[in-house]
């Protein structure tokens, strides 16, 4: 047989000759990936949140992973991950009710413009078009939200808010801290430096 590395062909004596057939990520992957929010890996295998923190949780919350789907592995590791995923879900599905964060995004309908810059850019699936009486517009799943302001950032026309840090609350506190005045002698000293 011809080694590679060697760049020879080697003939070995073995007593036994054992084939592995080629693992690769099933054909549905794509479309479950889409289905529920969740990362492939470069491979095309389910990406785990966070290899060593987070290994059997997705970023999305309430989907959790195991098994072969995560990337080719021996059934003894299948079945420890599995029995880690399950744990997982119990601790949600345990609970008669969830508790999210308040500091989550919504949309003000009226300055929407439907441009979907804000559904593009969250990465949680967190916000979706819905039909309203102003026409379709974006609106935030507080349970899905994270909070990372992504969308607040990438909105061109203000729309969409994070709660407990908008635009005027950021600013009273930079007020607060720097008076006005200190901001206006350290800009000029900064032009005269120029
Ligand atoms: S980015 Fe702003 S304007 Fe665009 S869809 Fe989202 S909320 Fe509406
Ligand atoms: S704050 Fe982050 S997680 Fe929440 S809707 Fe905006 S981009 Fe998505």
């Amino acid at each position: 047989m011809p080694d590679y590395i060697l760049g020879q062909k080697l003939a070995i004596d073995a007593d036994l000759l054992a084939l592995a057939a080629a693992v690769i990520p099933s054909a549905t992957s794509h479309e479950i990936s889409k289905l529920f929010k969740v990362p492939l890996n470069p491979d095309g295998f389910f990406q785990e949140a966070h290899v060593k923190l987070r290994p059997v949780d997705f970023a999305a919350d309430g989907v959790f992973l195991c098994g072969i789907a995560h990337y080719p592995k021996h059934i003894s590791e299948t079945i420890s991950q599995a029995y880690g995923a399950a744990g997982r879900a119990i601790t949600v599905l345990s609970q008669d009710s969830v508790i999210a964060s308040g500091a989550v995004c919504e949309v003000n309908e009226s300055e929407c413009v439907t441009c979907g810059a804000c559904i593009s850019v969250c990465k949680y699936g967190a916000i979706e078009f819905v039909d309203t009486p102003q026409g379709t517009k974006a609106r935030v799943n507080p349970v899905l939200c994270k909070g990372d302001g992504l969308c607040n950032a990438k909105c061109p026309t203000g729309a969409i808010s994070l709660k407990h840090y908008t635009d005027e609350e950021i600013f009273c506190q930079i007020d607060a801290e720097v008076p006005e005045q200190e901001i206006i002698q350290q800009m000029a000293a900064a032009v005269g430096e120029v």
